[in-house]
């Protein structure tokens, strides 16, 4: 049997997805006895021009992991779109914007100045920002544009599979490398994971009590067999889809959300919040204010890994 092309590609990335894909261990080998890699910047020394060069859908599944935030990510994901016959958003960032999508409550603006005039570390007195051209003596020097705006892959192109987590476990990236090694895969617009919360697959003691103090998880020890959000810890659980394997509940720390939103829940965040208010034991405006005090970070928290891909999407820009 001809072996599989296999692309796989970072954008705005951290690079921990890529690093899952050599957590696979001795798997890889599996891999690489069924695909042949032709473009994976992080290992191999492939350039643009060789993926140029190929023909349309000559790529049988390209694995992009990031979300793309500037205009060469933009550029690459569509290049492999056309490409490749099968495109899986792989982690949180490709599907949901991820943390880098934490930036659509800012903008280029702010960042920039953050992060080349404000920043204690910088040495920039002239205030120096980068530009998309600048002319040097040698010629001219391009940048690619950085977008306002973190998009999900799928905002950008088309895509088949979505693989979430972060970064995604090894044995549902198996699951992904099985179905193409058996041409078995799953019908298009799959999420590769459980159509149940988390929480349906969560073994902690439910008591359907209220809270009515909200704690962040370094504030107190909390118990190892009951729910975290019965403890007053935020457990992103409720509005999670199920399938990472408890990763977190069994290392005692709270879901964050990198699965994003469960099957027919269309924003996360809202779902969220929603269920932390249905046990909130509060009589009072006063008192709901304080509990929502309580909540450090409330856009980040409801928002960690899916803003890009919510109803808010984004802060509004100033026109
Ligand atoms: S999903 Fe997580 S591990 Fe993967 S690139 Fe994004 S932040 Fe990194
Ligand atoms: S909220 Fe968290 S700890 Fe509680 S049942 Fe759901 S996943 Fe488990
Ligand atoms: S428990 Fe939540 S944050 Fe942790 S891996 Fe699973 S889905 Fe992701």
């Amino acid at each position: 049997m001809a072996k599989l092309k296999l692309a796989l590609y970072w954008s705005a990335s951290c690079g921990g997805c890529e690093v899952a894909v050599l957590d696979t261990n001795e798997k890889i080998l599996d891999i690489a006895n069924i695909a042949d890699i032709v473009l994976w910047p992080i290992a191999l020394d492939f350039k643009y021009h060789h993926v140029e060069a190929m023909n349309d859908k000559s790529i049988d599944v390209c694995l992009f992991n990031g979300a793309v935030r500037n205009s060469e990510q933009e550029k690459i994901a569509k290049l492999l779109r056309a490409k490749s016959k099968v495109m899986v958003a792989f982690g949180a960032c490709a599907c949901f914007g991820g943390i880098p999508a934490l930036g659509n409550f800012t903008d280029r603006t702010e960042i920039f100045e953050r992060a080349y005039i404000e920043a204690p570390s910088n040495d920039n007195s002239d205030k120096t920002l980068p530009l998309t051209l600048t002319q040097v003596a040698e010629g001219e020097l391009e940048l690619p544009e950085f977008f306002d705006t973190v998009l999900t892959l799928a905002q950008v192109v088309d895509v088949e599979y979505f693989l979430p987590g972060c970064p995604p476990p090894v044995d549902l990236i198996l699951k992904v490398v099985d179905a193409m090694a058996t041409g078995q895969l799953p019908p298009v617009g799959s999420v590769i994971a459980s159509d149940k919360t988390l929480c349906d697959e969560c073994d902690r003691i439910k008591e359907e009590k209220s809270i009515s103090k909200i704690y962040r998880p370094h504030q107190i020890i909390p118990d190892d067999k009951k729910c975290f959000l019965e403890q007053g810890i935020i457990c992103c659980g409720p509005a999670t889809r199920g399938g990472c394997g408890l990763r977190c509940i069994k290392a005692n720390m709270p879901c964050r959300g990198c699965f994003g939103p469960p099957a027919g829940i269309v924003d996360q965040g809202a779902k969220l919040v929603s269920a932390i208010a249905s046990i909130y034991n509060a009589d009072s405006e006063e008192e709901i204010s304080r509990m929502v005090e309580e909540i450090v970070d409330p856009a980040g928290t409801f928002y960690r890994f899916g803003l890009a891909d919510s109803l808010l999407k984004r802060k509004r820009l100033t026109p």
